[in-house]
């Protein structure tokens, strides 16, 4: 299996599935649901709502954060209304006000890390 590119154009590359529909990112070969390989490119964010978040201490795996740092759980909407959820990294400096549950928030493109960056009040 190649390994796709996390970003085309600044939106994650995800996949559908041709035969039920079905959106999953990261990008597969196949459909995890009805175990279909028609599976079409489709592209989602660059916008998106934080729907959970923590404070990490750790330092990450990869990338060059500096602990403390924000790690959070976004949801992406399909043109259909699938919520596609999505864990990275949110950009954002201590004491992370900025970091608030159902706010907005933006891709920002890297090749190895998926990161957001909250959207102003
Ligand atoms: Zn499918």
């Amino acid at each position: 299996m190649k390994r796709e590119p996390l970003f085309i154009d600044g939106k994650l590359n995800a996949g559908k599935c041709n035969d039920c529909g079905v959106v999953r990112f990261p990008r597969r070969d196949y459909c995890n649901y009805c175990q279909s390989t028609n599976i079409s490119e489709y592209l989602l964010g660059p916008q998106g709502k934080l729907e959970t978040f923590t404070i990490s201490y750790m330092k990450p795996m990869i990338g060059r954060m500096k602990p403390p740092y924000p790690y959070g759980v976004a949801i992406f909407l399909t043109d259909d209304g699938q919520k596609i959820h999505v864990i990275g990294l949110i950009d954002s400096q201590e004491p992370f006000e900025d970091v608030k549950i159902d706010k907005g928030l933006i891709l920002i493109e890297d090749k190895l890390l998926i990161k957001f960056k909250m959207e102003a009040d």
